[in-house]
């Protein structure tokens, strides 16, 4: 394996000197080995995301708290206790039944888990997450769960080359959050918005993104 770790300094330490107030930067840490992780923390990140429960533990168990650890990929049910148990944010939450299930297992650990709801915000039928007009309902009844805190939305996004034309979903992506904003729901406290990759995350912080989740533009492509 080559060593890319000083790379991984430097595009660390440009990003960050980049972002505006307000806006935290996340790496998408899938693939990447305990040393690239451990390069990325030296250099200032402090959310690290996974998208696979498992893949993640032993980093975690390796690392600790000193990171706030997020789930970024779609959670299995099966993976619920492991996931409130490790992380410190699940961002992916599209479903009641999902939500339900882990506000049970947060009661059983005393716990208050700060959630997203994944929104698909370009309605592509192979992507996870809840169609935009759909998050209003699934918000309302969230609110009502009290291991659980609402604190805004996630979403991916269609991929293209030119990241001009991700701009129309992280906008629709927005417009739902300040509708949620809006109705001031009880325990619910919207003040994050997760979107933006490797590619996109420029447009992404113009339309309102506080959290860009960025992978190989910090470790370099995967192979
Ligand atoms: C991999 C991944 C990213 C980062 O993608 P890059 O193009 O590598 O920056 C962001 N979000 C999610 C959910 C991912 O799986």
């Amino acid at each position: 394996m080559t060593s890319n770790l000083p790379l991984i300094q430097d595009s660390v330490e440009k990003i960050l000197h980049a972002l505006p107030p307000g806006v935290q930067l996340l790496a998408a840490a899938k693939t990447r080995s305990l040393q690239e992780v451990q390069a990325v923390i030296e250099a200032g990140v402090e959310l690290i995301g996974y998208n696979y429960i498992q893949e993640a533990i032993p980093i975690i168990e390796a690392i600790g708290d000193r990171e706030k650890w997020h789930v970024i990929g779609h959670l299995q049910s099966n993976k619920v206790g492991k996931a409130v148990d490790y992380f410190d944010m699940i961002e992916t939450v599209d479903s009641w039944k999902l939500a339900s299930r882990l506000d049970r297992y947060c009661r059983e650990m005393g716990k208050i888990m700060p959630v997203l709801i994944e929104i698909n915000s370009g309605r592509e039928a192979n992507k996870t997450g809840v169609l935009p007009e759909k998050v209003e309902d699934l918000a309302t009844k969230l609110s009502t769960l009290p291991n659980l805190r609402l604190e805004g939305l996630m979403t991916m996004g269609p991929r293209f080359g030119d990241p001009q034309k991700a701009r129309p979903y992280f906008q629709a992506t927005r417009r739902a959050f300040e509708r949620l904003s809006a109705q001031h729901l009880p325990n619910v406290q919207m003040r994050h918005l997760s979107m933006g990759m490797s590619n996109s995350y420029k447009i992404a912080i113009e339309e309102g993104a506080t959290i860009i989740r960025i992978g190989n533009k910090l470790f370099g492509e995967r192979e």
